[in-house]
């Protein structure tokens, strides 16, 4: 795995080189961002056109509802605890994104148990609220008012996020243990995660379905991570579906149910991002991960894209990969400074809270859902 995680740096290393949009003074030079630009797919077709699958296919990517509310009307005045809350529903979501976790680093992405537990830790202190990443593509974010959203993502399925003891229950030090610890000390920061694996699940062997099964059962979600974790970008369609496809096969035989969301190795898109999303009723999903270093966009804005959805690499602030600014600590710390900025919850998942400044941010086929202050 060592030339794995290198590789991976390099991504890392090439996408902030590209530059994205950031929030507030963490704008990249204009270049920068045209040419992130030009490297951006174009949008998704509209997912009304997609075909409805087989009961046991791949999940249909959700309908898009027409709105009822005419474009310039106004939205209606939000609930008083939303406003009390200060409510944003269009602010960001830190997508945090994990690598090994280890007793002690050894290579560039390892962060260790004593890392992760601090950094849960933190988001519990600073009210965050796990939801997993189909949770998430969904807009299915049941948070309490003036509580945030946090997606944790766990890459590449390696013993050290989950592993079984003699009795079946999650060995101690493995991320699974230590999230459901952290939550235990802190009531309502929920032990839920998702992981990308490949084809060699957390190396539990024979015992795979069991452990896969044992996640599930817990609200724990298996992502796919591609069978071999290959760079898609480098290969044709038939082997971009073949990777997906093999490893999504595996996952239904071993769980009894498809995947939702999908992570590029590498965060690396294939020449044709849509060979990715879905191949009939082998695979299909609602929303598909990219590498990254800002926080994603709100599921309900309209500059929300479900197949390119921004991660921030788990780190301290470090000179690797301008870590100072662009890994979670920094991100977090800057998110707690400009509180405007992130995704905070109105308490209610049928309406979408936010600013009357930002109504223009609003998805409009979400219009309906509006309330502003
Ligand atoms: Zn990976």
């Amino acid at each position: 795995m060592p030339v794995l995680h290198k590789l991976a740096g390099a991504v890392v290393v090439v996408a902030l080189v590209l530059g994205f949009v950031l929030p507030g003074d963490r704008n990249p030079p204009e270049a920068a961002t045209a040419a992130r630009a030009a490297a951006t797919p174009p949008p998704a077709a509209p997912a009304s056109v997609a075909p409805s699958p087989e009961p046991s296919g791949p999940a249909a990517p959700p309908a898009t509802p027409t709105p009822t509310t005419p474009p310039d009307a106004p939205l209606p005045e939000a609930a008083p605890a939303a406003r009390a809350a200060r409510a944003n529903e269009l602010g960001v979501v830190p997508v945090l994104m994990y690598h090994r976790i280890v007793a002690k680093p050894e290579q560039s992405l390892d962060r260790s148990v004593g890392e992760l537990r601090a950094e849960l830790t933190a988001l519990a202190r600073d009210g965050y609220v796990p939801v997993t990443a189909a949770e998430f593509v969904r807009g299915d974010l049941d948070v309490p008012a003036g509580r945030h959203p946090v997606v944790l993502t766990f890459d590449d399925g390696t013993p050290g996020h989950f592993a079984l003891d003699a009795n079946g229950a999650p060995a101690p030090d493995t991320a699974v243990a230590v999230l459901r610890e952290v939550a235990r000390a802190h009531p309502g920061f929920r032990p839920v995660a998702t992981f990308y694996v490949n084809e060699d699940m957390f190396g539990l062997g024979d015992r795979a379905a069991e452990g896969l099964a044992w996640l599930v059962r817990n609200g724990f979600e298996i992502g796919n991570h591609t069978r071999t974790h290959a760079d898609l970008s480098a290969l044709t369609k038939k082997r971009v579906r073949a990777e997906i496809g093999d490893l999504e096969r595996r996952i239904v035989e071993l769980t009894g149910a498809h995947t939702a969301t999908l992570a590029y190795p590498f965060g690396a898109v294939p020449r044709t991002p849509s060979w990715a999303r879905r191949d009939g009723d082998r695979y299909g999903f609602q929303g598909v991960f990219l590498a990254g270093w800002r926080p994603s966009e709100s599921p309900f804005a309209a500059a929300f894209d479900r197949y390119a959805i921004n991660r921030v690499r788990s780190e301290g602030k470090i000179k690797e990969n301008d870590c100072r600014r662009y890994c979670s600590v920094a991100w977090l710390e800057h998110l707690r400074k400009n509180p405007g900025e992130r995704y905070t919850s109105d308490g209610d998942p049928a309406t979408i809270t936010f600013p009357r400044a930002a109504s223009d941010r609003l998805a409009s086929h979400l219009r309906d859902r509006g309330r502003v202050y």
